[in-house]
């Protein structure tokens, strides 16, 4: 599997495209619109866009790919649809969007022959969610490759939680749950450096008090 991470221009989360074919994608928080740009120059076609949360600085290139036909998907919460974005708060306003499917947690399922399985891990926001992922068929049984931790967990530290419907109690439980995953591989985060569980479970501070 390719793993293709677009950094962000001025404030905004990473994005991440993701094939396996080498010609279709699916986009883990399409932040900015750019993410287009850079799918295709790499001659991908983005089908999938799936979010961490709803928070402006991770969904602002949505409303672009849903006009070239990519559906956008997130977490089923009480709240996932219309959860506030802060985009007005911050200062910087993003196109509006419509969701395009919604998925339970703890379910995995495939998307361009990828499988994500969708963690709940509210504590930044109520609405926050984790992906594991791995290729969906291969010859040898292959395991996950990376956990798409959005803004729960960043390399040696965490998400904030004083945003509305952030919770301290509902953070811990989320980490002390990444914390127990039989995965020690690669961590991409929403925001800064990429990582990998085991360093995080040695050094993150959140996690080792955990
Ligand atoms: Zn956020």
């Amino acid at each position: 599997m390719q793993i293709v991470k677009i950094a962000p221009r001025g404030f905004a989360a990473n994005a991440y495209l993701l094939t396996e074919d080498g010609e279709n994608a699916v986009v883990i928080d399409p932040a900015q619109p750019q993410v287009l740009a850079e799918a295709k120059r790499r001659g991908l076609c983005v089908k999938f866009a799936l979010l961490t949360h709803g928070h402006f600085d991770h969904v602002g290139g949505c409303a672009a790919l849903s006009a070239a036909g990519a559906k956008i998907g997130c977490l089923k919460t009480a709240l996932s649809a219309r959860l506030p974005d802060l985009g007005e708060e911050f200062g910087t306003p993003v196109p509006d969007f419509s969701l395009d499917f919604t998925f339970a947690a703890e379910t995995p399922f495939e998307l361009c022959k990828i499988s994500f399985l969708p963690l709940a891990t509210p504590g930044h926001t109520s609405d926050s969610c984790c992906y594991l992922v791995r290729a969906a068929h291969s010859e040898e049984k292959r395991g996950y490759v990376g956990l798409f931790s959005g803004d729960t967990l960043f390399a040696g530290n965490i998400g904030r939680i004083d945003l509305p419907t952030g919770s301290a109690a509902q953070m811990r439980a989320s980490l002390a749950r990444l914390k127990a995953l039989p995965f020690d591989g690669a961590v991409y985060p929403g925001h800064g450096e990429d990582t990998t569980l085991a360093k995080e479970r040695a050094c993150n501070p959140f996690l080792k008090g955990i």
